[in-house]
């Protein structure tokens, strides 16, 4: 039996009360006058807590890690998510992690995160998802994050404090200060002297950032997950992330993003639109019990949104009562001058997730592009710490890594908000949705058009992933919407493949000994367990077996 098949095995049967002491794996013992790492992680997202696990499967009781997040609280002696009436709304939405990214989270985080039901493989291989590691993953985010915070408490045994970080007016003996607050990140704003203030002309147009407003709408799932592949990729106007139901995000326009709309007892009131709530199926309309308010659009007989949002559900298969939940979001991006600054005689400071790069969402790459900047982070502190402190060099690999993959998302994620057309003349997605309201309309030529589409791209995954329908299905699909919708999708063009392609920036961290988690408290009880007295008690790792390269992949590009 492998080290990993014990600690599955020690959880299966050990008691809670051991179990919740934690598993970690153990390095060579500390060498005399060594002190540990010190490190504070502000954010208890999915980036966080991947790098905080990530950190201590590497570097075991060498590293002391605690992390901050606003949205727990303590239930008894358990750190646990805040409820939705206490202002807590969980992200439902659906996000898909590249096999480069996916394959280099620890073997006890995998194995738990993809439990069987919990994951699906609907996108084709490509560079970021290369043959040998395996199909990109979709799981539900919050599935992502509840699998991390359980493994943080029970099994790294990370200190989990809730409540809001501030910062301190010194950092006392904190060695590393890891800021992965999200988007708006008010500890790198509270840090700009150190950081920067993020620059918006980059992602301006006419002076002016540009901000798009996405829908995003929860479905049951109706077809098996990869069939709506070929109308995703087809247009850029829905995109639907499936794990047997799955979330369809519709791109709007102005005047759409106007109508989204709460009415309370008495006068519209904050709430879609302000507090991102989720709009609940109640009898013909749907409502924010929290805020005691109805979504305008489901009962408002006049609303142009709300035709476009069933012929999106009705695309991908789902009907009006399919749809379990609507909710909306904005999306924009800057640009960060660094991502590592020195914040006092002995500590470091780092940007990773969206706190470093928030991008759009349409190429799918937030998350993997945290988790990528969250492994190189943990890759380089296990490389790097000595017990004594760091200097800015040992972070100059590090910070290359992020100003690449800055480079590289960003520069996708652009141009998918600005698509250039045919002629190479970049466009507004908002442009091509309201070029395809203005009639008229031949239906027979916008069927013709966007049919030779589906089966162009059909034609290009069928080696990449695995049976889809054949052509009358998807013709079915696109005779079932309204001509104006049609007309949108042909406007709004197909995926850029080619553009969006090419080589991708790759994390490389050895992680050698990842599978040998072993707690060394529980020796006393071990012994008498028929199974781990079998196990190695500890593997040993040579903390200089670790390296760290940056590389680009140079992979086949995804396009035809
Ligand atoms: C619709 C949609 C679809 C997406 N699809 C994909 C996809 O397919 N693939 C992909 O890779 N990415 C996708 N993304 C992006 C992905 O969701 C994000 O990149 C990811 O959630 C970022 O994680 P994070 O941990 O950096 O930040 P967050 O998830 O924002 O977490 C930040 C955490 O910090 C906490 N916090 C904030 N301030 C403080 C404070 N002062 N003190 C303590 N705690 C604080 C917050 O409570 C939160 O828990 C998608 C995003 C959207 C909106």
């Amino acid at each position: 039996m492998n080290s990993g098949d014990a600690a599955t095995e020690s959880m299966m049967v050990w008691p809670a009360e051991d179990w919740a002491t934690g598993l970690f794996q153990k390095l060579d013992p500390l060498p005399s006058g060594r002190e540990p790492l010190r490190v504070e992680v502000v954010g208890g997202g999915p980036v966080g807590l991947s790098f905080a696990c990530t950190l201590r499967a590497m570097m075991g009781d060498q590293v002391v890690v605690r992390v901050h997040d606003r949205r727990w609280k303590r239930q008894g002696n358990r750190v646990v998510w805040l409820g939705e009436a206490e202002g807590n709304h969980r992200r439902e939405q659906v996000v898909t992690l590249q096999s480069n990214v996916w394959s280099t989270l620890p073997d006890l985080v995998r194995e738990r995160l993809f439990a069987a039901g919990r994951f699906a493989e609907m996108w084709p291989l490509g560079p970021d998802s290369p043959a040998e590691k395996g199909r990109p993953r979709n799981v539900r985010i919050r599935w992502f994050e509840d699998c991390l915070l359980e493994m943080a408490r029970d099994v790294y045994d990370i200190e989990l404090v809730p409540g809001r970080y501030e910062v301190p007016e010194t950092f006392g003996d904190t060695h590393i200060l890891v800021v992965a607050d999200g988007a708006n990140s008010p500890t790198r704003t509270a840090l700009s002297d150190h950081f920067g203030t993020p620059d918006r002309n980059f992602y301006s147009v006419g002076g002016e950032q540009l901000v798009e407003t996405v829908l995003g709408i929860r479905v049951r799932g109706v077809f098996p997950d990869e069939y709506t592949v070929p109308l995703t990729v087809s247009q850029n106007r829905y995109l639907f992330n499936s794990l047997g139901g799955g979330f369809i995000n519709m791109r709007l326009t102005t005047e759409e993003a106007s109508e989204l709309v709460a009415i309370g007892e008495d006068a519209p009131v904050e709430c879609i639109r302000t507090y991102r709530c989720m709009m609940l199926p109640r009898a013909d309309r749907f409502v924010c019990d929290r805020h005691r308010a109805v979504f305008k659009p489901s009962i408002d007989r006049l609303s142009f949104l709300w035709p476009r949002v069933l012929d999106g559900a009705r695309l991908f298969g789902a009907g009006p009562r399919d749809i379990l939940g609507i909710t909306a979001f904005k999306l924009s991006m800057t640009q960060n001058a660094r991502f590592t600054a020195q914040l006092g005689p002995g500590t470091f400071g780092f940007l990773i997730g969206d706190a470093a790069n928030s991008l759009h969402f349409w190429p799918g790459r937030g998350l993997n592009t945290g988790v990528k900047s969250a492994l190189s982070l943990a890759g380089t502190l296990r490389s790097r710490w000595r017990g004594r402190a760091f200097r800015s060099s040992d972070f100059s690999a590090h910070e290359g890594l992020m100003q690449q993959l800055q480079y590289r998302e960003k520069s996708r994620a652009w141009t998918t908000m600005l698509m250039p057309d045919d002629d190479g003349t970049p466009r507004l997605i908002e442009d091509r949705l309201r070029a395809g309201l203005t009639g008229p309309h031949d239906r027979a030529e916008l069927t013709r058009l966007l049919f030779e589409r589906v089966k162009d791209v059909k034609a290009r995954l069928s080696d990449r992933m695995g049976p889809v329908p054949g052509d009358d299905w998807y013709l079915r699909r696109i005779n079932g919407l309204h001509v104006k919708t049609l007309a949108q999708l042909v406007e709004s063009g197909p995926w850029i493949t080619r553009e969006i392609g090419g080589d991708e920036v790759a994390v490389h961290v050895d992680f050698p000994g990842a599978a040998a988690p072993v707690e060394p408290s529980w020796r006393h009880a071990r012994t008498a367990h028929p199974v781990l007295a079998q196990a190695p008690l500890v593997e040993q790792v040579d903390p200089e077996q670790t390296t760290m390269t940056s590389l680009r992949d140079v992979l086949p590009a995804l396009n035809a």
